[in-house]
């Protein structure tokens, strides 16, 4: 069953009376200690990504510089749903030979997975990630990432109220659709351990869980998930069809290649701290992980598109999704699970995979605009 319970339920009175804890009680999820006077200076090496036990309101000296220049780049990427015109948009929807039903289909279903998605995404980063990073500067790319996760939840919203759609059949499809409440099942369970209030990084099975979610959310959800709908939707903007809703999902996707390119930055940097975590069976683990969802995604791709439409089939997403998992896998240092799996969209490679995905330990991302930055004379 789809449902967020909500991991703090004390009441004001309650709170009032119990203090809060002491840094040593805290177990590693720090961020509201005490301030106590004339302690020693922050050092650099004092920064971990997890369990880290200093003081976590000094975003410098900077350690994962990486996760600043991200936070940077994400900031220059600033955008907004209402800017994008959908006017050709909604003289399409409303002709009634504007669009074939297959079409209709696809749009619709989009929305319908892409509205709560963002939403889940969003609500695992503020209700359960955020509290387990321990450093600053990568929190500081968390909270913007929060923000662009509210930004595509927005332009679905946007989309949806443009083209007049039905807003209860498209919101409720996570719970109607099965292709879609699929996705969305699969992943609830990672986030809703950590949003424990009870839950503590620190020991290795835990450490292993928060890596778990982080694969979950960052490399799956919105590293396979989201890429039957990126690839549709960018289909129909290469066909000169829907070109707002499209150029939405443009900007939708260049935010979510930094996101997921800043999951597994973090995830190899808790590897490399924390070397006992990436045990062989973790491995296994993760493999299966991703094989399930690769098997979840190509169903959508089935319902989403029970014929073939815009030159897209369901059968060419079958490899797509397998060329994509192996990428996945060799970014967080698996072996592939599909060798000689091919791209049959070079063009989504061109636009997406290979200029946007550079993650910091494969090479240094210089392809960010920075148009949305001030210039002074
Ligand atoms: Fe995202």
């Amino acid at each position: 069953m789809l449902s967020w319970d909500e991991p703090i339920t004390t009441t004001p009175k309650k709170t009032a009376q119990v203090p809060l804890p002491l840094i040593e009680e805290q177990h590693g999820v720090l961020g509201l200690e005490d301030l106590e006077m004339g302690a020693s200076r922050i050092q650099v090496d004092d920064k971990k990504i997890i369990n880290c036990r200093a003081d976590l309101n000094q975003l410098v000296p900077f350690k994962y510089t990486w996760a600043w220049q991200k936070y940077l780049d994400a900031c220059a990427n600033h955008w907004m749903p209402q800017e994008i015109n959908m006017s050709a948009d909604i003289a399409l929807w409303k002709n009634p030979n504007g669009l074939t039903d297959d079409e209709r289909l696809i749009i619709k279903r989009s929305m319908g997975f892409f509205s709560s998605a963002d939403s889940l995404v969003a609500n695992n980063l503020v209700l359960a990630v955020y509290r387990h990073i321990t450093n600053p500067e990568c929190r500081q790319y968390l909270l913007r990432q929060a923000f662009e996760e509210a930004l595509h939840t927005h332009a679905y919203q946007y989309v949806v109220e443009s083209l007049g759609l039905d807003e209860a059949e498209i919101f409720n499809m996570y719970r109607e659709v099965p292709a879609i409440h699929d996705k969305a099942a699969w992943s609830l369970p990672y986030t809703q351990s950590l949003a424990d209030p009870n839950f503590h990084t620190g020991t290795p099975e835990t450490d292993q869980r928060l890596v778990r979610d982080l694969i979950a959310f960052y490399v799956i959800f919105e590293g396979i998930f989201f890429y039957v709908g990126f690839t549709q939707m960018l289909t129909f903007g290469r066909r000169n069809k829907m070109v707002g809703a499209s150029e939405q999902f443009q900007y939708i996707m260049r935010d979510e290649s930094m996101h997921m390119n800043f999951g597994i930055d973090v995830i190899n940097q808790i590897k490399i701290e924390n070397p006992h975590v990436w045990t062989r069976e973790f491995q296994e683990e993760i493999a299966h992980m991703i094989r399930e969802a690769v098997e979840l995604e190509y169903r959508y791709a089935i319902d989403t598109m029970p014929r073939g439409v815009l030159g897209l089939n369901a059968a060419m997403f079958n490899d797509y999704l397998k060329y994509i998992a192996n990428r996945r896998c060799a970014q967080i240092g698996l072996a592939e699970q599909y060798p000689g799996a091919t791209n049959p969209f070079p063009w989504m490679s061109e636009i997406i995979d290979l200029k946007k995905e550079k993650n910091f330990f494969e090479t240094r991302v210089i392809e960010y605009q920075s148009g949305g930055a001030l210039s002074w004379d």
